[in-house]
């Protein structure tokens, strides 16, 4: 069976998996600003209404942007490590004051970074939306979390909570012809490399797992920095 072509697929093309509507458009999940030329191939694709599908690209343009930065410790362009948030920083002075504009100087060397939290929020939910339409079915309801954290601040014990939640659930079965449940029987010809139950978009990049515990979680890895967990009841 082509993964491309689950029944699944059908259901989806008749909502927008971020607010309900019509889908005229289809969007990437994640989007191309948050990994890397050469992007990975057939990256999932769901459907979206023209209106969400453009009212995320600045938050995610930011975001990605946010996350260089300060994993490199600087809006300085020869300093970054991303090759496309390097050409959007290039052509776009006041997005690099604005990050710039964020940092908090701690001590002579050492500097905090305030994110601007509703636009990383909005970006973290819609991605969760993505993934669960793609992997399950569509969320469209308001989750009953929405977090993130970088993955440096979690103790141990949270961070292997976060990284192995969920492995074992064997009493929720997946829906017949979701992707979950052709990945639970191994039938799923996937391009992308697994790493315990999470799927791995682009290596040190982006990876991202969604489980059924009785409602919905989705839980993202960005750049191996941002941690991200959203959860519907
Ligand atoms: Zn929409």
């Amino acid at each position: 069976m082509d993964p491309r072509h689950l029944f699944i697929d059908e259901r989806l093309t008749g909502v927008c998996v971020y607010c309900g509507a019509h889908p005229d458009t289809r969007d990437h999940v994640p989007s191309k600003v948050l990994v890397d030329d050469p992007y990975p191939p057939e990256l999932p694709v769901v459907g979206a209404c023209e209106s969400c599908n453009a009212s995320f690209s600045l938050d995610e343009q930011y975001l990605a942007c946010f996350l260089d930065c300060v994993i490199c410790g600087g809006t300085d362009t020869s300093g970054l490590r991303r090759p496309n948030v390097k050409r959007i920083l290039e052509v776009n002075p006041a997005l690099k004051r604005r990050i710039d504009g964020s940092r908090r100087r701690q001590e002579p060397d050492y500097f905090l970074w305030e994110p601007e939290t509703d636009r990383v929020k909005n970006v973290v939910l819609k991605l969760a939306r993505g993934h669960a339409a793609y992997e399950l079915y569509p969320k469209l309801e308001e989750p009953a979390v929405v977090g993130f954290v970088p993955l440096q601040t979690l103790s141990g014990a949270e961070r292997s909570a976060f990284d192995q939640l969920a492995t074992d659930k064997p009493e929720l079965w997946p829906e017949i012809g979701s992707r979950a449940f052709l990945r639970a029987l191994c039938k799923f010809p996937d391009r992308f490399e697994h790493s315990g139950d999470w799927i791995v978009v682009q290596p040190g990049r982006y990876r991202y797992a969604v489980a059924e515990t009785g409602g919905v979680l989705v839980r993202m890895v960005l750049s191996e920095y941002l941690a991200c967990m959203v959860s519907w009841d």
